[in-house]
C-alpha cells in the first residue's frame, strides 16, 4: 500500500465514523472545471507576479462541476455532510446538487442577486437588477458578489461559525486559507476538538496543525475517498 492509499483509507475511516462533517472549499476545487485559481501554478496572482497576462476569460454558462464537487454532493446525500462553506462564486456546488440550506457562499454567487435589506437571494436575471426586493419590499436587488474589502454576508458568516463549532471533522479542499474569515473557520473547528484535513496543492497556514494532509488534486483525493468509503460501508 503506498502512502496515498494509506491516507485515503484513514480519511474514509474518519468519514465513515463522523458525526458532524463540515467542509470548506476554495478556488482549487474548481480548477479541474477550467476555472483559474489564484495561487496555483497557473493562478491569477501567480501569473501576475510572473508578469504574465491574465488567463482567457471563462464562459460561465459552459462551466460544469467536476468529480470533486460531485464527491461532496455524494457525502451530502449519504447524510454525512452537515454544512459546506465555500469561497467560490462559480455556483458549481449548487449546480452539482448541494441543497441551498447546507451551503454558505462567503463571496456570493455569480448567478444570484441579493436584497440590500433582507439578504435573500434570487436568480440573477439582468432586468431585475436595482429593482425592489419582492420578498421584503424594503431593499433593492444588487449583485450578490462580495468584492475585495467588503464584508462577508452576515448569515453566511454566522451559520459557518455555528457549524464549525459543532463539527468533529473539518475538511478543507482547494483553499490556501489565507484570507480572513477563511482562516477563522478551521481555527474554530480545532478549538472545538475536531480533526482537520487539508487537501490543497499549495502551502496553507494550518499545515503544521492538521491531522491529515493531501497535496494531490482535490478531484483525485475525494473520488478515491468515496470509492473507499463505499467499500467500508458495504462490509
Ligand atoms: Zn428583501
Amino acid at each position: 500500500m503506498d502512502d496515498l492509499d494509506e491516507r485515503i483509507e484513514t480519511l474514509a475511516g474518519w468519514i465513515a465514523a463522523v458525526k458532524y462533517l463540515v467542509m470548506f472549499t476554495g478556488a482549487g476545487i474548481s480548477t479541474e472545471s477550467g476555472i483559474h485559481d489564484f495561487r496555483g501554478p497557473d493562478g491569477l496572482w501567480t501569473r501576475q507576479e510572473k508578469g504574465l497576462p491574465p488567463p482567457p476569460k471563462v464562459d460561465w454558462s459552459r462551466v460544469q462541476p467536476n468529480q470533486a464537487h460531485y464527491a461532496i454532493t455524494t457525502l451530502q446525500n449519504m447524510g454525512k455532510l452537515k454544512f459546506l462553506i465555500t469561497q467560490n462564486v462559480d455556483n458549481l456546488h449548487l449546480k452539482s446538487g448541494i441543497k441551498p440550506e447546507l451551503i454558505a457562499e462567503f463571496h456570493g454567487n455569480i448567478t444570484k442577486l441579493k436584497c440590500t435589506s433582507c439578504e435573500n437571494q434570487i436568480d440573477a436575471f439582468p432586468d431585475l437588477i436595482y429593482t425592489d426586493c419582492p420578498i421584503c419590499e424594503q431593499g433593492k436587488l444588487v449583485s450578490s458578489i462580495v468584492n475585495f474589502g467588503d464584508s462577508i454576508p452576515r448569515k453566511a458568516y454566522e451559520d459557518s461559525v455555528r457549524h464549525s463549532k459543532q463539527c468533529d471533522l473539518f475538511i478543507v479542499a482547494g483553499s490556501s486559507l489565507t484570507v480572513y474569515p477563511a482562516t477563522e473557520m478551521p481555527e474554530i473547528a480545532l478549538k472545538a476538538g475536531a480533526k482537520l484535513v487539508i487537501i490543497n496543492g499549495e502551502k496553507t497556514l494550518f499545515d503544521n496543525r492538521c491531522h491529515l494532509r493531501f497535496w494531490e488534486k482535490t478531484g483525485t483525493v475525494l473520488s478515491l475517498m468515496i470509492s473507499k468509503l463505499d467499500k467500508l460501508i458495504d462490509t
